[in-house]
């Protein structure tokens, strides 16, 4: 089966799906901050902030797992992606951050996991940019580990849907 099939776009709040595993944009402290990682903080309880504490920070491009507490997802992955400063930082902190964050599902039995579009809020990456980074890598995870079932693009604006919907499209021929 032709591996985008297994892709997905779809807008709103990541808190709210019934996943296996959300990915947070989170910092490298993983104490909480704005955008997404304040929803999902937010959504999941203080608990899940006493277990982020636990493990002392993630550097750029690494995740790390934990439970997902009050969310409907049962596994939350925080993953920390690079800030861009007006010109492509090393694209690849941005594709590990995807291949980290799956390596982690797989690793865990997940079989059906979610993304936001990391980095692409306070930290500044160009949406287009980070959609091929996003789209590519998870196309090339997806084809090599079969017990991915599901991938969720979840966006949050009806620009950023347009830009991955468009992208899948041409990337699925
Ligand atoms: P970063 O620091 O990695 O840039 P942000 O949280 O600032 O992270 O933004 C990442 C993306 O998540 C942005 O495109 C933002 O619009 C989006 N976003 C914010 N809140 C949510 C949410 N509840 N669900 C899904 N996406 C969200």
């Amino acid at each position: 089966m032709d591996p985008t099939r297994r892709l997905e776009t779809r807008q709103g709040d990541i808190t709210q799906l019934s996943v296996d595993a959300i990915v947070n944009a989170a910092n490298q402290t993983l104490k909480g901050g704005g955008g997404v990682d304040g929803a999902i903080h937010r959504a999941a309880g203080p608990e899940l902030l006493a277990e982020c504490r636990t493990l002392g920070g993630c550097p750029t491009g690494e995740a790390r797992l934990t439970r997902g507490y009050r969310l409907p997802a049962r596994y939350v992955i925080h993953t920390v992606g690079p800030v861009y400063r007006g010109r492509p930082e090393d694209p690849r902190l941005l594709a590990n951050c995807y291949t980290n964050s799956l390596i982690l599902a797989r690793d865990h039995g997940i079989c059906s996991i979610a993304f936001p579009a990391i980095s692409c809020g306070v930290y500044g990456y160009p949406i287009d940019e980070a959609c091929k980074i996003a789209v590519d890598t998870c196309a090339a995870f997806i084809t090599a580990n079969e017990a991915i079932e599901k991938i969720v693009f979840m966006l949050f604006s009806d620009k950023d849907l347009a830009v991955y919907s468009q992208y899948l499209k041409n990337h699925a021929g």
